[in-house]
């Protein structure tokens, strides 16, 4: 056996395979399962969640028992109340009286639990490519391709766990441009740190209504006070999250079971009923704080320098001399006008899908489809693959069609990852001898 050679490799190190960690943490620790050799590939130098969004004062979106572990070992060093409790902050998070905790500190909670995982992770590591290794017509191996320093390395490994997030989604009209005019989200504190002072009376067009427009808006409110912001979107106001108790049930494991074995048309339109626990919809109480401070400046006649311009989509868009000329419509008396700005925040959220193909793309032959030339996942999160390619592919992230409105979020991360990790090892066991015999 070669001597890199992996029982698991898990490609990507935020918030998902980070879970499945702290579950491996526990299952090797036995002595029985010492001997499995597990691997993390992670692109960053360090561990960071969404780095460029920890905007002050923002929350996390789930209670904070939802934390890496907690839903299934409450009593694990790795909770969020541990956490609390190492940093000497118990007692005063408490007095918080919040269940949602703001997201610098969860950021700092999830850093904390990475660095017990330092010997397990390759940091500046960009996985490219994924291949099946097919000896005699199977192929119980799987090798992965991946730049360190681009340096180009690559591992063999018998089950691999893809969780590398997803990519900003940026909208048709802006994707034959690169400038540095437009901005994602996913950029936005590092955008403008690097914004030098002269620039602070610049006009931002801000384009979006989800809980990411809501708040670099309200950011740009309070730090770029001489500036003035549009924020552009389809609704007519901030449509507020749904987080009333009972629609939260759908975060439950029990609802994934029976979203699961639902056809796919019935999934579909769930999906649609609860888009609101997820998509296009902010926190009630950040819509009613952005909500005061328009109104505020409308007291002292500076409404003009920052509003909301409803019911509007981008038509056309060209970069200018010192900025950028929007074309929009709006979308029901359609009459159209022009905007210029110096610069756009697209607010236009993430996209899971072109992620997975690349990575999948060496592979694709192996792959079996659906109907919409998807990758299957199947309930244990393991890829379908044709029957001779006996190696485990494991995708976390990327089956909400399927596995339901859980799968890009956090809530669920230790159950989905102790749902991994029983799959990897029965499929282990089932195959060990098999493989060993082999390989010898
Ligand atoms: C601003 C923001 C706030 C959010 N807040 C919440 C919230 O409050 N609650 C909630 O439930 N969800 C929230 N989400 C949803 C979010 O998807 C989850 O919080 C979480 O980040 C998902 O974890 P992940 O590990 O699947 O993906 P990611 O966090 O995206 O991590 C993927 C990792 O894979 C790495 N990677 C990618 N490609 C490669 C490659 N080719 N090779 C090696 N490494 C790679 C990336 O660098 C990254 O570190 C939020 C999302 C955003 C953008």
């Amino acid at each position: 056996m070669r001597i890199q050679d992996l029982d698991i490799a898990c490609i990507g190190f935020g918030p998902a395979n980070l879970a499945l960690a702290v579950q491996l943490h526990k299952y090797l620790d036995n002595k029985q399962n010492h001997q499995y050799k597990v691997r993390f590939l992670e692109q960053k130098n360090e561990f960071s969640w969404h780095p460029n969004m920890l905007l002050e004062g923002s929350d996390v979106q789930i209670h904070y028992l939802k934390d890496l572990v907690t839903l299934v070992d409450p009593c694990s060093y790795f909770s969020f109340v541990n956490y609390l409790k190492r940093s000497g902050r118990l007692l005063q998070f408490m007095n918080l009286k919040t269940s949602f905790p703001c997201r610098i500190e969860y950021n700092d909670y999830l850093c904390w639990a990475a660095s017990h995982f330092t010997d397990w992770v390759e940091y500046n590591s960009k996985v490219t490519g994924i291949h099946f290794v097919e000896k005699k017509g199977k192929a119980d191996q799987i090798y992965i391709e991946y730049t360190d320093n681009k340096e180009q390395k690559g591992i063999y490994a018998r089950n691999v766990v893809i969780a590398a997030g997803q990519e900003p989604y940026v909208p048709q009209v802006f994707q034959s441009c690169v400038s540095n005019r437009i901005i994602h989200t996913s950029n936005f504190l590092s955008w403008l740190e690097k914004l030098p002072k002269t620039d602070f009376s610049q006009k931002v067009v801000i384009i979006g209504s989800g809980q990411s427009a809501a708040e670099v808006f309200n950011t740009l409110i309070d730090k770029y006070p001489q500036a003035k912001v549009i924020n552009l979107m389809r609704r007519f106001g901030y449509a507020p999250a749904d987080e009333s108790c009972f629609n939260n049930e759908v975060f439950n494991p029990e609802f994934v079971d029976y979203f699961y074995n639902l056809p796919e048309n019935k999934r579909s339109i769930i999906l649609n009923n609860f888009q609101l626990t997820n998509y296009s919809a902010v926190d009630v109480d950040l819509i009613q704080t952005i909500y005061r401070k328009l109104y505020e400046l409308k007291v002292q006649h500076q409404e003009s320098k920052f509003y909301i311009q409803p019911h509007t989509k981008v038509v056309n868009f060209n970069i200018v001399d010192d900025g950028c000329l929007l074309e929009v419509e709006e979308i029901f008396t359609e009459v159209r006008s022009k905007i210029f700005c110096n610069y756009i925040i697209l607010a236009t959220g993430y996209c899971s899908t072109s992620v997975i193909q690349k990575l999948l793309k060496p592979m694709d032959a192996y792959l079996l489809k659906d109907n919409k030339d998807r990758i299957k996942v199947k309930r244990d999160y393991s890829i379908e693959t044709t029957s001779n390619m006996r190696a485990g592919i494991y995708a976390l992230g990327y089956a909400e069609e399927t596995h339901g409105l859980t799968e890009t979020l956090i809530s669920l991360l230790p159950v989905r990852s102790a749902q991994v990790l029983e799959s990897i090892f029965r499929r282990m066991s089932a195959a060990n001898l098999e493989y060993y015999e082999e390989l010898v």
